[in-house]
């Protein structure tokens, strides 16, 4: 047994409590990590798919300094594995398990042509901290409410985090490899990736810091101070949790630690961690969250589709809103937007503009360091009202009494915000010099009026919800 094992990594670029990368180094033989931009990474948005990229480059610099490396290829995954058996004789192909309806078609495909071919193809948990299939109601269904789904899984002892891989047995000869830089991933940023960069905080090192950063100190306030858009009181963790930077368990096993030694914040944080997993469980068990209204009662809706003057403006940070444009701001510039800021504008859009969930969706997912295909989709269905334990449809956020409650010093609105200011901030200085040339904005202008106020918005939301007695 001294043929090697094609390690196929997509969405987990660490050493630290990684099930599949132990199990494959228990076995003896040589290791080859691969990381192949797919089909499925190929469909990305521009920003995640950057990202991808920068995590897959980082990686391969922590496995060549325990006497490994990644090997970079382009292609349909299949081909691309079946091509890598040929070359180096390898007869089995682990990797971790994803869960959404793209990566579950293309691992499907991948592991029924490798069975075929008489290999072993083994996929193993490491994305979440309990499987989809794990967590059932008493009559043995998916849970569709997030409260009982919390009550289940947060009594679950969830094993201790792995301990690092210090080495990867190399094959006696490596496959040759692309060079990631010949890909241009950057290429297809219209902000430009120059723009995104200094927000980006890439690789494991940088996961792990975060979290310990965070578990020193905001987490005890964390309660409360997460809602306030301009206080940094969150953990910033989603981004590297998304490419598998660090593991859910390590983030688990922190937050527990910090409550058990009094972080009163701390439990609120664990309860986020198992948003993140309901939010697989109901990709995993429904997958057409990620492309059509998770009620169907919704196919009715007669929301717009197209990109209206009123779209554009959101897209532009350009609404005559503060709250909403400081967070699409914050989100062109950064690649990242606050969560209650994410709840704001997907209300704005959805409610506000009459607006289809998929508009914002698409946009995040363009624009997103922290692209993540379940929570981005659940988090647009919550805030249409479409979705499993959504916000009522009736329940529209007012983007102005909202920045009032939640950024009343405005902290948060100047930061990103340059019109009116006479002393504007870089960030808000920032976003002129990211826009491209041909969306006409200009710091000096006078800041916009609404393109629809908050009463009008919700007054027509209302009326169209009412229509269609739902
Ligand atoms: P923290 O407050 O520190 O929370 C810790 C972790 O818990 C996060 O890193 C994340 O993994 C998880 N978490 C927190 N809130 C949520 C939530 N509401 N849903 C699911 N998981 C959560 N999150 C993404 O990771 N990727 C996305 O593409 C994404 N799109 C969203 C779109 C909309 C319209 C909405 C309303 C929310 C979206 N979220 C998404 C959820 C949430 O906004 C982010 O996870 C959070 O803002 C990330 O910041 P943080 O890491 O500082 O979170």
């Amino acid at each position: 047994m001294t043929a090697p094992i094609l390690l196929w990594l997509r969405r987990d670029f660490r050493l630290h409590d990684h099930p599949a990368m132990t199990a494959a180094v228990k076995t003896g033989r040589p290791v080859i990590p691969v990381f192949i931009l797919d089909e499925v990474a190929d469909a990305h948005g521009a920003c995640p798919r950057w990202r991808l990229g920068l995590a897959a480059e980082r990686f391969d610099k922590a496995l060549r300094a325990i006497g490994s490396r990644l090997i970079f290829r382009r292609g349909k995954a299949v081909e691309v594995l079946l091509a890598l058996i040929a070359e180096t004789g390898a007869d089995t192909v682990l990797w971790s398990r994803l869960y959404d309806p793209m990566a579950v078609t293309r691992d499907t495909g991948v592991k029924s042509a490798l069975k075929e071919q008489g290999m072993s193809a083994d996929s193993v948990s490491g994305h979440l901290l309990v499987e989809p299939w794990q967590v059932e109601t008493k009559t043995g269904d998916y849970y569709k409410v997030y409260t009982p789904f919390w009550n289940q899984v947060k009594t679950r002892g969830f094993d201790a985090p792995l301990s690092d891989v210090a080495t990867l047995t190399p094959p006696e000869t490596w496959p040759a490899s692309d060079d990631p830089a010949d890909w241009k991933l950057d290429a297809a940023m219209v902000r430009g990736a120059n723009v995104v960069r200094p927000f980006a905080r890439v690789g494991e090192a940088a996961a792990l810091q975060r979290l310990a950063d965070f578990t020193d100190g905001p987490i005890a306030d964390y309660a409360s101070a997460r809602d306030f858009p301009g206080v940094d009181g969150t953990s910033r963790l989603s981004e590297n949790l998304t490419y598998g930077e660090i593991s859910p368990r390590t983030a688990w096993h922190a937050g527990k630690r910090a409550l058990d030694n009094g972080a009163a914040g701390a439990e609120i944080f664990l309860k986020e961690l198992v948003w993140r997993e309901f939010a697989y469980h109901l990709v995993y068990h429904t997958p057409r969250i990620t492309t059509g209204n998770w009620r169907e009662g919704w196919d009715a809706f007669p929301w717009n589709t197209e990109e209206t003057p009123e779209v554009l403006a959101w897209k532009q940070g350009r609404t005559g809103i503060p709250f909403v444009d400081a967070a699409m701001r914050e989100l062109y510039v950064t690649g990242y937007m606050h969560n209650r800021a994410r709840m704001i504008v997907a209300s704005y859009l959805t409610k506000h503009l009459l607006s289809h969930w998929k508009i914002g969706l698409d946009w995040f997912e363009d624009c997103l360091l922290d692209w993540d295909p379940a929570s981005n989709a659940m988090g647009w269905q919550w805030s249409a009202g479409s979705g499993p334990d959504a916000t009522p449809y009736f329940r529209v956020f007012n983007p102005v009494t909202q920045l009032d409650k939640f950024d009343k010093a405005r902290d948060y609105a100047g930061r990103w915000i340059a019109e009116g200011y006479s002393n504007p901030s870089e960030d808000a200085l920032a976003f002129f010099d990211a826009v491209p040339r041909s969306w006409g904005l200009c710091p000096d202008a006078a800041y916009p009026e609404p393109v629809v106020t908050p009463e009008d918005g919700r007054a027509r939301a209302l009326d169209a919800y009412q229509a269609r007695n739902f």
